[in-house]
């Protein structure tokens, strides 16, 4: 019986060093903050092929957004997803709906409000570029 040699060598880690204290806790504060839902992710529905929303009509590296709908309430990465997923027909968001947040960037997930998508060109958040062809058909999703 052969031994193939000794255990593979740990990598040394370097010492983080002394951690300092965590600062004073208050023991006084009240139990009632309001805590929202963190970490809620977005759903998006239909045929999407990848992690960042691209659905198989759009997905090119562009084509990081999805959409929700306002007939629905409904994340979908585009119009087409929709009708065929939705089983009803998609209605613009009214001119109105400017502060609602509807369009979600599948790059870091952050939601847009509809005013801050109409004048982006890329993700305030994480940068990455949006398609600007997307603007060719604004008005299937957005009075
Ligand atoms: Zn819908
Ligand atoms: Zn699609
Ligand atoms: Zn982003």
């Amino acid at each position: 019986m052969t031994r193939r040699g000794p255990a593979d060598p740990v990598d040394p880690v370097d010492p983080v060093g002394p951690v300092g204290p965590a600062g004073p806790v208050d023991p006084a504060a009240p139990g009632d903050r309001a805590d929202p839902a963190e970490g809620e992710v977005p759903v998006v529905h239909g045929p999407t092929v990848d992690a960042q929303t691209r659905c198989i009509h759009y997905r090119t590296p562009l084509d990081v957004i999805a959409l929700r709908f306002a007939c629905c309430g409904e994340y979908y990465p585009c119009h087409l997803c929709h009708e065929e997923t939705a089983g009803h027909a998609s209605r613009p968001w009214p001119a109105s709906s400017r502060h609602e947040s509807a369009v979600l960037c599948g790059v870091c997930w952050s939601e847009l409000t509809i005013a801050q998508y109409l004048q982006a060109e890329d993700c305030p958040y994480c940068a990455a570029a949006f398609n600007p062809g997307c603007a060719l058909h604004h008005e299937l999703y957005f009075e």
